[in-house]
């Protein structure tokens, strides 16, 4: 298991180094996010086609598990529709708050961050660009609090 979680450590950090999708999209929608208790702070952007993601990008400043959490999210909504990465954020939710012994969901590259479920305050920092998404999505303005 050691090894294991060396290698989701290993992702989170490269993610960390080098975020992908970090970067704004102009004339899109986006929508600010701040995480008080770490000082996690995010602008998400994203392109719509319809009701279809076509481009998601971020910026911001914070904690390694936020940034790389941003940089996985970005990757892995590209393409789908706002329904279905909404959908996504659910199973990602139900991936970092389960019990620490509880099987980990195959949600491709984001079950690197399940480890953030024995640190409790540290879901918030997983989840605050998911939560940034979706006020993205409903082009709200406002910044969005995970308070
Ligand atoms: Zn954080």
């Amino acid at each position: 298991m050691s090894d294991l979680q060396d290698l989701y450590q290993e992702v989170i950090l490269d993610h960390n180094r080098r975020p992908r999708n970090f970067r704004a999209i102009e004339g899109g929608r986006r929508a600010g996010g701040y995480n008080p208790l770490c000082g996690d702070k995010l602008t998400v952007y994203l392109r719509l086609d319809g009701d279809r993601i076509t481009e998601a990008a971020f910026q911001g400043s914070g904690c390694a598990i936020s940034k790389a959490s941003a940089s996985l999210m970005t990757d892995a909504v590209k393409g789908k529709t706002l329904a279905e990465a909404d959908a996504l954020f659910e199973r990602f939710h139900h991936m970092v708050t389960a019990a620490p012994d509880a099987p980990v969901d195959e949600l491709g590259k984001l079950s690197v961050l399940a480890g953030v479920r024995q640190f409790p305050v540290r879901v918030k920092c997983a989840t605050l660009a998911w939560h940034t998404l979706r006020a993205a999505a409903e082009a709200r303005e406002a910044i969005v609090s995970t308070e």
